[in-house]
């Protein structure tokens, strides 16, 4: 079998460069082991609750990659971004145990101190709402040369340089937690502002009708309607090399020819597996297998019998609930802060139909089944 291109991974990186690559008219190929396109974020269904297997919502909300993509394959009509003005609510808990509490939006602001939440949920002194305007002003305003030069600083002591300080700074930094998860003092500032810009100029909280994951499958849609194929449950044993490039794959036992391949299975994998160190430089290869991944925030599923929450997202968060290395380590020895962050989603409040008794709230308490526990 011989194609323009073979695509590894349906996730949102592979089936997004394949629907791209088959709207140009190329032959392509996509293989993946799962049944079902979404990858990391892909959804999952039972008895008859849709949810989603890691990622649950997105951020930015609006001029993102997102709309770019549904907007350039012509699938505004099949891909619904959902956007509530009324997303749900941030939860700060005050040092003396009080609870301040502000609604969330999935839209973006155009006050940049909604965005920084000073007034609203975090309270401030004169002083403290200039140093946040400061901040606002400063991630919408550095040059490209300018967020370069933050590379190796990291984020928890810009953040302190710019005078944040207490619940202002508490906020950011679980924010970014959320974002990243990565300790706040290994955090590039520039990364930070990259994405900061994103996030308070579009809005987080971006969900889609028919799941998180549904974008990709529309995207795996679209590709075989435009006379490619996808082959799920097809894992790849070996992406065969020859001359310095990709030019096919082994997978369930069948050789597929490409004039090209590319894999979106997660660099370590392609590069010191699928492909095989012996295919790139050494630096490069020492440079992978450097590489790290994040770090973990524990999540529980409850699949209930009865609406629960009447929102799609709640975000609780105090002083102590951001992580840097030291809190990290700290945990990982037994010392768990007593109100750690807390991000609860419902893909049934964004979405009904992801639920299989929509409609009918009881007033005794929901029953609750829980499911694997998941880390990332
Ligand atoms: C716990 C967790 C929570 C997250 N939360 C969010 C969130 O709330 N919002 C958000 O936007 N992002 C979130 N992310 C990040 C998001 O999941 C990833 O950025 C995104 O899914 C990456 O997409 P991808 O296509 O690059 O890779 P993946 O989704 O990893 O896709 C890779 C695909 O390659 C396939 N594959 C791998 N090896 C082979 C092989 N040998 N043969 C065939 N197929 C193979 C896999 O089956 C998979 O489908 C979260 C990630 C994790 C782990």
């Amino acid at each position: 079998m011989s194609y323009d291109v073979i695509v590894v991974g349906a996730g949102y990186g592979g089936a997004t460069c394949a629907a791209l690559l088959a709207k140009q008219g190329l032959r392509v190929c996509v293989v993946d082991k799962n049944p079902r396109a979404g990858g990391k974020a892909m959804t999952l269904h039972k008895d008859g609750h849709g949810y989603e297997m890691w990622p649950i919502v997105g951020g930015p909300s609006e001029n993102g990659r997102f709309q770019e993509l549904v907007k350039e394959l012509d699938l505004e009509a099949e891909v619904e971004l959902l956007l509530p003005e009324e997303a749900g609510e941030i939860r700060y808990i005050k040092p003396d145990g009080d609870v301040s509490i502000a609604p969330m939006s999935a839209r973006p602001s155009a006050d940049p101190m909604a965005a920084m939440r000073t007034p609203d949920l975090l309270g401030a002194t004169e002083d403290e709402a200039a140093a946040a305007l400061q901040v606002a002003a400063t991630i919408f305003s550095l040059s490209e040369a300018e967020i370069d030069a933050l590379d190796d600083v990291g984020t928890y002591s810009w953040l302190c340089s710019m005078g944040l300080s207490g619940p202002m700074l508490s906020y950011q930094l679980i924010v970014l937690n959320l974002l990243f998860v990565v300790p706040v003092d290994r955090l590039p500032a520039s990364e930070t502002v990259r994405t900061l810009r994103d996030f308070y100029g579009g809005g987080g909280g971006r969900y889609h009708r028919g799941g998180y994951g549904f974008p990709a499958e529309s995207a795996i849609d679209y590709v075989v309607r435009n006379g490619g194929e996808f082959r799920p449950r097809t894992r790849v044993e070996r992406v065969i090399v020859e001359n310095g490039r990709a030019v096919g794959i082994v997978a369930g036992g069948e050789e597929l020819r490409a004039r090209a391949v590319i894999s979106n299975a997660g660099i370590q994998p392609t590069v010191l597996k699928l492909a095989g160190e012996q295919a790139f430089p050494p630096d490069y290869v020492e440079r992978v297998r450097s590489l790290e991944p994040s770090l973990a925030l524990t999540g529980i599923r409850y699949f209930t019998d009865a609406p629960i929450m009447r929102t799609p997202m709640v975000l609780q968060f105090s002083d102590e609930s951001w992580w840097d290395e030291s809190r990290y380590r700290a945990c990982e020895a037994g010392d768990w802060p007593e109100h750690p962050m807390l991000f609860i989603v419902t893909p049934s409040v964004h979405d009904p139909d992801l639920a299989p008794m929509r409609g009918t709230r009881r007033s005794s308490p929901a029953r609750c089944a829980r499911r694997t526990p998941r880390r990332r």
